[in-house]
């Protein structure tokens, strides 16, 4: 049971650590698509998510993990909205988000077709196959160090 009054900024807190199922560095505050978060006087917390894109396998699993995160902490009731439109862009990852994916070896999406590897920065880099280790992500290889890595390309 919940004892002190719910927040937005506590609330906000659990979310901080909802990891995405896709890459695990990031959590769903990270990438961006937590849109709101609302609390009603019943203490019914509504999360207003935007799938990184529709047909994203992930999507499903970071619902669940959302409701299960805050049952954890109390929450009796959670519901999920998911809002597509503004659809989500990978301008709405946020600035520690890029430096967490870098740090695990991901490039981060990029607008240009420059990918910069995320190993040595050099934008000397091709693409190997366009599917990765699940569906958001391609693997890309540096031809400056040799190194294979892969490129969050969830659009
Ligand atoms: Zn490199």
């Amino acid at each position: 049971m919940v004892t002190a009054k719910l927040d937005k900024a506590t609330v906000h807190e659990w979310l901080e650590k909802v990891l995405d199922p896709e890459v695990p560095a990031l959590s769903i505050v990270d990438l961006g698509i937590v849109r709101d978060v609302e609390i009603d006087p019943e203490d019914t917390v509504t999360v207003t998510l935007t799938p990184t894109y529709s047909g994203c396998p992930a999507t499903e699993a970071i619902e669940t993990s959302v409701v299960n995160a805050l049952k954890k902490r109390g929450v009796g009731a959670v519901s999920i909205k998911r809002v597509l439109s503004p659809p989500w862009t990978t301008d709405w990852i946020t600035d520690s988000g890029r430096e967490k994916l870098r740090r695990y070896g991901i490039a981060p999406p990029s607008p240009s077709l420059d990918i910069a590897c995320p190993q040595c920065e050099s934008l000397d880099t091709e693409r190997v196959s366009e599917f990765g280790s699940t569906a958001c992500k391609a693997s890309w290889r540096c031809r400056e160090c040799l190194e294979p890595f892969e490129y969050f390309k969830c659009l």
